[in-house]
């Protein structure tokens, strides 16, 4: 089941989890889902939200004919919960499952 980005429901606190992405081509508009991507585990020994964030980009790249646009899916995962930002898709069109 897809769910919005902007819902920021936590994937898995401990990081365990893979999920697959689904967004918006800001080049030629069609979706793209991604392969199961890993999140990257928070930092248990951090001592608060902001500090337990653990980042990790991952690159995608349309396979839309004719279009090959790559985007950086910037993932972080921290006490708060998992969230992605990629460059020039709006969040509403950003959305993720559990595998
Ligand atoms: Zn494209």
């Amino acid at each position: 089941m897809w769910t919005n980005i902007k819902d920021q429901s936590i994937v898995s606190p401990t990081g365990d989890g893979s999920v697959e992405f689904k967004f918006k081509c800001s080049q030629c508009g069609s979706d793209i889902v991604t392969n199961s991507i890993n999140i990257p585990e928070p930092n248990m020994m951090a001592d608060n939200s902001s500090e337990s964030e653990v980042c990790r980009v991952k690159t995608v790249v349309c396979d839309t004919d004719q279009c090959n646009e790559e985007h950086d899916l910037n993932i972080s995962n921290g006490f708060g919960g998992m969230y992605v930002n990629i460059d020039d898709v709006n969040e509403e069109d950003i959305y993720y499952q559990s595998i």
